[in-house]
């Protein structure tokens, strides 16, 4: 579409307005050699000029309407054909949305969680410093684990938040049981580092609000079976599992509900284009006609 190129000015403009300026005609399409009526036509597009008189000015007012009153009407025809673009994004984003609508039912399904039961073996809660530098032991079995905060946290004066607790000792591997499963030894492991995290920070807040300890816990609250898909849960009930299935169908239902406004707008917008085609074509009559009585012809 080139009708905004209508509205930029020329580089030579000072020397066509130079001569414009000199003829000046009243009625600028009459008896006008051709070259010089396109600079007029040229310094009316570029804005109103100091040294325009009124009727110039008005001339060049209602051009510029014209002009833009033209392209509503050619977007306005465009929207209103079989084949425009608006109808073809709304088909494309329809398609995505089936897309994203096959992703959420496959991302839905529930796929059994990594499970293999570990032993209740007691945990037994030592010291809790929730002092400055933090530190929690247990020992699970004959196991002993010691967490503390990075000692150098305190000696930073800027930070904030509480620095994390890091494992100084324990052994995590010790707590597989023997009769895992090959491929689940690594993801329990995993799973018990992370879950043994949570509790020795669940620990320290606890002890720092004044909350009452765990009465008896045990290895087995760290790997409960979920309720939903039967994999392991860590030390507050959380299944990775079903929290990464949950993450991915809220991602995808974001982006349902974003092609559903995307596709709604593109609706709206060629529909208001339609709608707006009688009113368009009247101003382009009035705009037309004030035109006519100042002397210019059309097509
Ligand atoms: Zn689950």
């Amino acid at each position: 579409m080139t009708w905004r190129n209508l509205f930029r000015k020329p580089i030579n403009e000072q020397d066509t307005e130079a001569m414009s300026a000199e003829v000046k005609p009243a009625a600028p399409n009459r008896g006008v050699p051709a070259h010089l009526a396109q600079a007029i036509e040229k310094r009316s597009a570029g804005g109103p000029s100091p040294n325009q008189d009124p009727e110039q000015r008005k001339l060049a007012g209602l051009r510029r309407r014209r002009v833009a009153i033209l392209f509503d009407i050619e977007q306005g025809e465009l929207a209103a054909s079989p084949d425009n673009p608006w109808t073809q994004r709304i088909a494309l984003l329809g398609e995505a949305m089936t897309n994203v609508g096959d992703d959420l039912v496959e991302a839905s399904k529930v796929e059994p969680g990594p499970n293999h039961p570990v032993p209740a073996t007691p945990i037994a809660i030592g010291a809790i410093d929730s002092g400055d530098a933090a530190s929690v032991a247990f020992s699970i079995g004959a196991n002993p684990f010691l967490y503390s905060e990075d000692p150098d946290w305190a000696e930073r004066g800027h930070q904030i938040a509480r620095s994390e607790l890091v494992r100084r000792s324990g052994e995590v591997d010790a707590l597989v049981p023997d009769d895992t499963r090959e491929e689940l030894r690594e993801p329990l492991r995993a799973h018990l580092g992370d879950s043994l995290f949570v509790m020795a920070s669940d620990l320290r807040d606890r002890m720092l609000d004044g909350e009452p300890l765990p009465p008896s816990p045990s290895l087995a609250d760290h790997a409960a079976p979920c309720p939903v898909c039967g994999g392991w849960t860590d030390w507050r009930g959380t299944c990775q599992n079903c929290a990464r299935r949950n993450a991915r169908i809220m991602e995808l239902k974001r982006e349902e509900g974003r092609l559903l406004d995307e596709r709604s707008r593109e609706g709206e917008e060629r529909r208001r284009l339609i709608e707006g085609l009688p009113l368009a074509r009247k101003r382009l009559r009035d705009v037309e006609a004030d035109l006519a009585r100042l002397g210019e012809t059309f097509r």
